[in-house]
């Protein structure tokens, strides 16, 4: 590759001198397109593409587009052997053995970091305060990133293979040595947002991305115990990574529907039970509703109320462990509001033999003891 023979590398392009950096883009694209070796075998096809690599390589860096300006072909920085990004000590070795496999230029460098992994996601899941008290399994449908199934993530049409970005090598940074001081400063790639390819032909059917929005539908085990504000991971479902990258995971939110009339208490479950001024002083035998079912409960002669009764195992399976805390049913007496003649007459009746009505007798810290314990403070 002498100087010599190079041609003009915006006449490679096909472009004006005063291009415009979208319109060299383009022209490199369509160009990169045509004589991609994989895909036009005709015998000069190779050549051609380097050329137009080359070119494109140049041009698209503004530096080195006003230093090919100045200079031409013989540009300092080995322009007459592609630019060297690494400032090599062998002007021969030209960007194009690292594009096509023969090592890189600077030597001793790793290649990059690996695939990135996808981002998580997010699901927000409402369920009965049964389902949330034995478990259940769901089957729920949502929105993913997947590697595309036509470039299998790489963004490349199929047939064609993503290339090592031109502009850096494949290193995915720019190394420029400031000409008097003699540093050097690293930074990302632009040409290839530092992944150190860069994508001749896009695929056409994720647009090079290498992903694509799809519907999904997998079951989802809820185990008994959760609540509210639980949230339940699943690896791996997630959105895929860019470039085939492995996918993030999924995490199911879950929102317990409230009860009718049970109220939850960590694995205590809470139930309001009223009863009439007769069945509190007399006791009674009743059945209460359950998670379970009805149960009976015996009610003792002079149940106050805010007295607490406990069905031992009634209550919600501990998360993930053996065991159920408690159904806790609550006494509530409920006073009369309407009464008529008849029910009247017995209770005044009854108020002449009972005691108590007078204001302000001892205090009584039982009552005080059992309020506090039914409102939990
Ligand atoms: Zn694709
Ligand atoms: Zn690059």
């Amino acid at each position: 590759m002498a100087s010599g023979t190079k041609r003009d590398y915006y006449e490679v392009l096909g472009v004006q001198r005063s291009a415009t950096p979208e319109e060299i883009k383009k022209a490199f694209r369509r160009l990169a397109r045509e004589y991609h070796p994989d895909v036009n075998k005709d015998p000069g096809a190779e050549a051609k593409f380097k050329e137009i690599n080359e070119a494109y390589e140049v041009l698209s860096d503004s530096q080195k587009r006003t230093m090919y300006d100045r200079f031409g072909h013989s540009m300092p920085g080995g322009g007459g052997a592609g630019y060297d990004p690494f400032g090599g000590a062998d002007p021969f070795s030209t960007i194009f053995d690292a594009f096509f496999g023969g090592g890189m230029a600077g030597g001793g460098r790793t290649q990059r970091t690996g695939p990135q992994r996808g981002a998580d996601l997010r699901y927000n899941l409402r369920i009965s305060f049964e389902e949330a008290i034995f478990g259940c399994e769901k089957e729920i449908e949502f929105r993913r990133l997947e590697t595309c199934p036509s470039c299998s993530g790489s963004g490349a049409e199929p047939g064609t293979d993503p290339v090592r970005c031109p502009k850096c090598g494949g290193s995915g940074e720019i190394r420029q040595r400031a000409p008097i001081f003699n540093m050097v400063t690293v930074t990302t790639c632009d040409a290839c947002g530092g992944t150190g390819h860069v994508i001749p032909i896009p695929c056409r059917t994720c647009s090079g991305e290498g992903r694509v929005r799809q519907s999904r539908s997998i079951p989802v085990k809820i185990p008994a115990g959760v609540d509210s504000n639980s949230q339940i991971r699943i690896s791996g479902e997630g959105e895929a990574g860019p470039r085939g990258g492995p996918h993030g995971n999924l995490y199911v939110a879950l929102d317990v529907e409230p009860h009718r009339y049970f109220l939850r208490d960590g694995n205590d479950i809470i139930l309001e039970l009223k009863l009439n001024m007769a069945q509190a002083a007399l006791g009674d035998e009743l059945t209460v509703p359950t998670v379970d079912g009805e149960e009976p409960l015996k009610i003792p002669a002079g149940t106050q109320t805010g007295q607490t009764f406990r069905l031992r195992g009634k209550g919600v399976p501990f998360l993930r462990q053996n065991g159920r805390g408690d159904q806790v049913v609550i006494a509530r007496v409920m006073v009369p509001t309407k009464l008529s003649d008849h029910q009247r007459k017995l209770l005044q009746e009854l108020s002449k033999t009972l005691e108590g009505a007078a204001p302000g007798g001892e205090r009584d810290d039982s009552f005080f003891g059992r309020i506090k314990d039914a409102l939990g403070i």
